[in-house]
């Protein structure tokens, strides 16, 4: 496939699901906005501009091209093996997306890629926008480790493009403010991460931050213990964000990309009245 035909594809089902998503947030929103959507959404949508940049001008072949060099010539796990291409495309679709959960987990959990990683996490609101928010050093680590998971496994570029494709689409919907009834919300739930499901994630009570990692599907949750079915203060009255960054001028573009780097000391009062409030 060529470079041209894959950018159409992402570029298409990019822009599908994201003006559906917003018309969704639009006529059915799910909570009140605590900011809004004008401080926060050029800041959000400038960021997918230079994580686009960032990856297409120090990786160039992506993940995709190391899918096509491997299959050309005959390295990693599937390769070897010689599965069928449908079967090596199932399984590397699965792979992945282990490796993006615990990729996930690791970077709640170790110090200074928690510093890439909160950026997404600082937005004071969660809508379709949050789904794009991360830092783009965050970004060229996630396309590396995909990078070394295609190569070791030999996933076929399918399956590359289309984890991609519905990995930015599940990231879309399931940030997104559109209200869901329950009854469906329980359906969708069992097969993929659903908006009140990733919300919980998005608590600033750490304990809820530290659970629902997933992306795509639920099940990594279920299977490692970090499932939460809903935030303590329900979906209402959950405060969205982190207990740090909590000034409005830190959701400017700016702002986000030094994040990483700041210490946000003079927030922390805004902390603990965050922590020690009841649920
Ligand atoms: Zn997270
Ligand atoms: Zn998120």
């Amino acid at each position: 496939m060529s470079p041209t035909i894959e950018l159409t594809i992402r570029l298409a089902a990019f822009t599908g699901v994201f003006l559906a998503m917003a018309v969704w947030e639009l006529l059915a929103p799910r909570r009140r906005w605590a900011v809004g959507r004008t401080p926060r959404w050029p800041s959000n949508l400038g960021m997918v501009v230079v994580d686009a940049l960032v990856v297409r001008l120090l990786i160039p072949t992506a993940a995709v091209g190391v899918a096509l060099i491997a299959s050309d010539r005959g390295f990693g796990l599937f390769h070897l093996l010689g599965w069928p291409g449908w079967l090596a495309g199932l399984l590397g679709f699965v792979v992945l997306d282990l490796v993006i959960y615990a990729q996930h987990v690791v970077f709640h959990h170790v110090p200074w890629l928690w510093r890439l990683h909160r950026m997404h996490h600082a937005d004071l609101d969660i809508d379709v926008t949050t789904g794009l928010r991360f830092h783009p050093v965050e970004i060229l680590l996630s396309m590396l480790i995909k990078i070394a998971i295609v190569a070791l496994f030999g996933v076929p570029a399918a399956a590359v493009i289309a984890f991609e494709v519905v990995l930015n689409a599940t990231s879309m919907f399931n940030h997104s403010n559109a209200a869901m009834p329950p009854g469906l919300d329980r359906l969708v739930r069992l097969f993929v991460v659903t908006p009140d499901m990733h919300r919980v994630h998005h608590s600033a009570v750490k304990a809820e931050t530290d659970s629902n990692f997933g992306f795509n599907v639920p099940w990594w949750d279920w299977l490692f213990g970090t499932y939460r079915a809903e935030p303590a203060a329900g979906h209402d009255g959950v405060t969205i964000g982190l207990p740090i960054f909590r000034d409005r001028r830190e959701l400017r573009l700016d702002r986000l990309l030094t994040q990483p780097f700041r210490e946000p000391a003079e927030d922390e009062t805004t902390a603990s009245a965050v922590q020690s409030s009841p649920p």
